[in-house]
This record gives structure tokens, C-alpha cells and sequence, in this order.
């Protein structure tokens, strides 16, 4: 067996990932601090994580394949570059979380962890039931990991690996077969820092190592597809799909910024984290495709993407913004876009807002984005006086 592991390591090294460790299917140990976010619906439009059957089955992870014995996970890297764009504002640069900027993972982890089975049947001489996950089932996949040695779950509630930050995809591949386990958890070395808590823009991290996801702005930019709240739009700066904050600030992950990684489906299609928001703005549907194409970003949906281009635009509070928020505010068919046009004007202190804003309302039918305008304007008239 223990021939049969190592030769799984190198298997898994030569495909490209950089940690793997099997566990079991027991109940993963954060189990209950789920259960306990669920009850206290931390989980926004998200119903789909709290449903019978979701609960059911991140307890009792062989139900996930009946003849489940063992499970591998494995964890795979992605660059990332330090936070210093600190000009966005006058730039107008959006930033995009650095796992985004290359091919979206659900494409290439799966058919690695296929050729990875590959290997075990070969290994095995037998065939074996098999299935894959990454990021796609009902799996507490980070506590997974965690018991198959990977790292631990920081106060952030992101995987960290001592060696390796937390700058990686997961995946698992439930078994029929039985491995051995990896020999032990890996210890919590978090300590008593909490720079992430303090470093959350939405301070949505809560204290047992779960995060408020209404308030988070990885859901507020790619799975919420309704109105952003007013009252967290500001806290938004300029991240346009997912944030990096809480993982950049922390200090596992110090020596990791700016690594460049050779994993060649994500560095294939690599795209920078910062784009021009005024260029995008002007952005048709099949060009926003086709910039995204095979990238995660396209889970945020052309209207969700400009609704957060227009927000970081307002986050900006900087004047060169307007003509092309007023075109948008004026001209844009949607209205969920048109509002966060109009609120992202009203953050920005310049004397043509109002008369901008004034017409807008005079043309505008849709009362959501005239309560929008009405607001704006009370915040301009704050910002003037
Ligand atoms: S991703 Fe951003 S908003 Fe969400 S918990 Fe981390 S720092 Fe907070
Ligand atoms: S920033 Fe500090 S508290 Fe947060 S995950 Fe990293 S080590 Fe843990």
C-alpha cells in the first residue's frame, strides 16, 4: 500500500498538482460550524447550500458514492500578484480576484483528477469506482482536506498550507478502494493573529471560522445577480469579480505573492487581475465572452460584471468617470445597471452630477432606478454643501 501511495504522489506531481493526501469518509470535523451557518442563513441567495440533501450529504460524505472508501485530495496552485495597484482610483483599474485569471479550474482540475484514477486503475490492474469533485458537490471539501493533511482551515475560512500559502484549487476523487490515510491533521498555526478579520473590507469573517456570505464580496460580485446593498457597495473598492484581501493580507502567504507557476492550463490563458473599467463598460455581450472566454469571470454574467464595473467606477470617486457612467445611466437597456449607475454618480463630487442626474430622472420610467437617482442625488447634495 505504501508502494502504491508513493507511486500516487508522483503520479499526482508529474500532472501538475502540488499537494495530495487521502482521508477517510467520516464526518468531516467542521461539520457543525456548517450546520451552524446554515441555521443563521449566512448563506445569501445561495439555498441551494442549505437544502435537506446538502446537509445530508456534506455529513456523510459516502453517500456521495455508496462504495466510497477512500477519498483523495488534492490541491493545485495558481499565481498571484501583490496588491499594488495602488492608483486604481486614478487609473479607474478594476481588479479581479487572481484565481479568475486564468482557464476557469472546473475545466482542467476534473481532467486531471481523471488521469489520476487512470493511474490507479493501472497501478491497481483493476477498474474502480470512481467520482470526481471539485468546487461542484455538496463536499466540505476544506475540511477534507484538512484531514487528508493538506493544510489547515484559518480564521479566513481558507485552506492554508504552511509550505504553500493558500493560493490553490482543491479536488477530490472519491474511491471504492481503500488507501491509506494520510497520518494526521495538520495543525492549526493561525495563532493569534486576525489580520484578515481586521483586513475584511464587509468584516463578514465571523469568530468559528465561517464568513457572513451575504456580505462577502466573492458573492456579492459573481453569485448575486440582483441589487448590490447600498450600504455595502462602497466597501467594495474596486474588486469587480471575487476578492483576495483576506488571503493577501494573510501572512502564510507573504512569500508566495508574485510566484509565477508553470501549471500550464491556468498559465495558458492568463489574463492581468486589473482592467480598464471605462473600457469595459463599452463591452457588447459577445465581447465580454469572448475577453472571459473559459474563464470563471463568466459565472458573474454580462449584467452582474458591469453592475460591479459601475460600482468600482463610483468607489473611484474620480470625476473622469462620468461621461461614461452618465451614457451608461442614460442609455444602458438595463435596468439593474442603470441604477448602480445612478448610485455610483452620486458617490463622485463634481458640480455636472446633479444637472446629470436631475435629466435622468426626468426620462427615467423604472422606479427602482428613480429611487436610485433620488438617492443620489441627496448624497450629492451632501458632498456639496
Ligand atoms: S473574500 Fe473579501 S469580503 Fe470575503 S471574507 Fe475575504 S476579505 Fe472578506
Ligand atoms: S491572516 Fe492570520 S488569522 Fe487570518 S488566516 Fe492568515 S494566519 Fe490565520
Amino acid at each position: 500500500m505504501t508502494h502504491l501511495i508513493a507511486a500516487l504522489q508522483s503520479e499526482a506531481e508529474r500532472l501538475g498538482f502540488d499537494l495530495i493526501g487521502v482521508t477517510s469518509t467520516h464526518t468531516p470535523a467542521h461539520f457543525d460550524a456548517y450546520k451552524n451557518w446554515v441555521n443563521s442563513r449566512f448563506y445569501g441567495n445561495m439555498d441551494y447550500l442549505a437544502t435537506e440533501r446538502a446537509v445530508r450529504l456534506r455529513r456523510k460524505p459516502n453517500e456521495i458514492l455508496p462504495e466510497c472508501k477512500s477519498i483523495i485530495v488534492v490541491g493545485i496552485r495558481y499565481p498571484i500578484e501583490a496588491d499594488n495597484n495602488l492608483s486604481w482610483k486614478n487609473d479607474l483599474t478594476g481588479r479581479i480576484a487572481a484565481y479568475a485569471c486564468g482557464m476557469d479550474y472546473h475545466l482542467f482540475v476534473p481532467v486531471l483528477l481523471e488521469k489520476l484514477k487512470l493511474k490507479i486503475e493501472k497501478l491497481l490492474n483493476q477498474t474502480v469506482n470512481a467520482k470526481i469533485h471539485c468546487d461542484t458537490g455538496p463536499i466540505l471539501e476544506k475540511s477534507l482536506a484538512m484531514r487528508a493533511g493538506l493544510g489547515w482551515i484559518g480564521k479566513n475560512t481558507i485552506l492554508i498550507n504552511r509550505n504553500l500559502g493558500s493560493f490553490f484549487f482543491l479536488g477530490e476523487l472519491f474511491l471504492d478502494i481503500n488507501l491509506e490515510n494520510s497520518l494526521k491533521e495538520v495543525k492549526d498555526f493561525c495563532g493569534t493573529c486576525r489580520r484578515c478579520i481586521e483586513a475584511c473590507p464587509t468584516q463578514c469573517i465571523q469568530d468559528d471560522r465561517t464568513i457572513d456570505a451575504s456580505r462577502c464580496i466573492s458573492y456579492l460580485t459573481i453569485e448575486n445577480q440582483h441589487e448590490i446593498p447600498r450600504n455595502l457597495r462602497s466597501m467594495m473598492g474596486n474588486y469587480v469579480f471575487g476578492c483576495d484581501v483576506c488571503q493577501l493580507v494573510c501572512p502564510w502567504n507573504r512569500t508566495h505573492l508574485i510566484e509565477r507557476i508553470s501549471q500550464k492550463e491556468f498559465s495558458s490563458k492568463h489574463l492581468l487581475p486589473f482592467i480598464n473599467l471605462p473600457d469595459i463598460l463599452l463591452y457588447s455581450v459577445i465581447q465580454f465572452k469572448n475577453h472571459f472566454k473559459k474563464t470563471p469571470v463568466l459565472r458573474a454574467k454580462y449584467r452582474g460584471f458591469l453592475r460591479n464595473v459601475v460600482v468600482a467606477m463610483g468607489n473611484s470617486r474620480n470625476p473622469e468617470a462620468i461621461p461614461s457612467l452618465v451614457t451608461t445611466l442614460y442609455d444602458n437597456p438595463d435596468s439593474l445597471i442603470r441604477s448602480h449607475a445612478a448610485w455610483a454618480l452620486g458617490q463622485i463630487e463634481d458640480n455636472r452630477v446633479k444637472i446629470v442626474l436631475e435629466k435622468a430622472l426626468k426620462n427615467e420610467n423604472n422606479s427602482v432606478v428613480k429611487r436610485e437617482i433620488l438617492a443620489a442625488l441627496e448624497k450629492n447634495e451632501l458632498l456639496n454643501s
